[in-house]
């Protein structure tokens, strides 16, 4: 049974990184973002109450994240372990985390903290938005939601640090290099897939 939360920037191929991890472990990626973005497409009423907030770019409240999470993390195949992407983002669901965890006697094996080059990831960015016609993703534009993205994860990532949880992977290189880069910090912990 492994539990792990996964933290990094926008384009440092974080999402690819979950689905990798999720299958070498055989436990569910729980990316909260996904589950909103489920919920807006589905018109759900939670669809609709997350929507508001992610078109202002803003954070869906706390309570009902937190509350989203504590379902999901009750659901049979999260027992078994799970992969947090995208959740916690604040002290309070940190706090809310701990609280689900301790409550069924369990905890985090590590948080894996892919790291990227800053002007490395701008550059994946602008070509991904070139890409997708995304116009409005400006090199400004995307270096304000890395800058966004630092400020609210060191609290965090600090937090999770003094536990001695955090991994930090170098997230630049070919996806399966950095897939064994974290797998083989992760074994150096003794949180290895079960063979
Ligand atoms: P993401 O794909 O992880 O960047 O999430 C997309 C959007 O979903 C965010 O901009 C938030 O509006 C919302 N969201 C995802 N995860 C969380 C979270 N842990 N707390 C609050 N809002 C979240």
């Amino acid at each position: 049974m492994t539990r792990l939360l996964l933290i990094g920037p926008p384009g440092a191929g974080k999402g690819t990184q979950a689905e990798r991890l999720s299958a070498a472990f055989g436990i569910p990626a729980i990316s909260t973002g996904d589950i909103f973005r489920f919920n807006v497409k589905n018109e759900t009423e939670l669809g609709k109450l997350a929507k508001s907030f992610m078109d202002r770019g803003e954070y869906v409240p706390d309570s009902v994240t937190n509350d989203l999470v504590r379902d999901r993390l009750s659901h049979d195949d999260a027992k078994q372990g799970f992969l947090l992407d995208g959740y916690p983002r604040t002290a309070d669901q940190v706090a809310e985390l701990d609280d689900i965890l301790g409550a069924a006697g369990t905890s985090l094996d590590a948080v894996v903290l892919i790291t990227a080059d800053t002007d490395e990831v701008v550059r994946r960015l602008l070509d991904r938005a070139v890409k997708q016609g995304r116009a409005d993703d400006t090199e400004d534009v995307i270096r304000h939601r890395l800058a966004v993205y630092e400020e609210q994860t060191e609290p965090l990532v600090a937090d999770y640090s003094s536990r001695n949880l955090v991994v930090a992977i170098d997230g630049l290189g070919a996806i399966e290099e950095v897939t064994d880069r974290i797998l083989a910090a992760l074994a150096e912990r003794n949180v290895s897939p079960r063979v």
